[in-house]
């Protein structure tokens, strides 16, 4: 995806938000692995390590004081509560890199779109993924067979309380399809990195286009 770059920009906060097993997290793999210019923002997380979950790349694995001691140094730009635990979003350079024109993909909850929106309102970009249907979500979540019953049936549970918020986004997509989707997810990264108030280069070009 190199269309559209080459005028000095500002990056895009890419929050991709919906309920376990909607394919968001696949999604997300799909879009870092095949765009140079966009950084997963890796959360820090009390949840201990699904199988196979690495340390500084899924996740920071921390535990809960270490978690209290970042958020009260003002390190984190965002946290929440989510199925009993706690989750936030490192301040880490996210500005930085929108400054050098890089995207950032943010993985996290309504809750999370929320304050990231409070805090940064015009550089944020809220999609929302559902399920094609409930029963669907039921399945991936069953398919996924790494988490505890009780798990699968909270997250069941704390499905329909997600999705209440999807009118909060900006875009939602139905994913039916994961190869349709991710192309839906890469149409809106173009639209919006093409925003006039994102193409922060783009005066001093048009400044020298009509010169004379
Ligand atoms: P999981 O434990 O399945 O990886 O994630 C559970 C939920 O927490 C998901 O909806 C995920 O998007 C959300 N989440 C992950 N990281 C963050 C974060 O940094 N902040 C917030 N608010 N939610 C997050």
């Amino acid at each position: 995806m190199s269309g559209g770059l080459r005028i000095e920009r500002r990056g895009v906060m890419l929050i991709l938000s919906s309920p376990s097993g909607a394919g968001k997290t696949t999604l997300a793999e799909r879009i870092l692995a095949k765009d140079d210019h966009v950084f997963l923002s890796i959360s820090a997380t009390t949840r201990p390590p699904r199988p196979g979950e690495v340390h500084g790349k899924d996740y920071y694995f921390v535990s809960q004081e270490e978690f209290f001691r970042m958020r009260d140094a003002g390190q984190f730009l965002e946290w929440a509560f989510v199925f009993g635990n706690y989750y936030a979003t490192p301040r880490a350079d996210v500005f930085a890199m929108l400054l050098k024109g890089e995207d950032v993909l943010f993985d996290i909850d309504w809750q999370g779109a929320q304050q990231l929106d409070a805090v940064a309102g015009g550089d944020v970009v809220k999609v929302f993924i559902l399920p094609p249907s409930r029963a669907e979500l039921e399945r991936r979540l069953r398919n996924r067979a790494q988490d505890p019953e009780e798990v699968v049936r909270a997250r069941m549970a704390k499905a329909d309380a997600e999705m209440s918020h999807w009118a909060e986004y900006d875009y939602v997509i139905v994913n039916y399809d994961l190869d349709e989707s991710e192309e839906m997810i890469r149409s809106i990264l173009m639209a919006e990195r093409l925003r006039r108030r994102r193409q922060t280069g783009l005066a001093s070009i048009v400044k020298e286009m009509m010169r004379e």
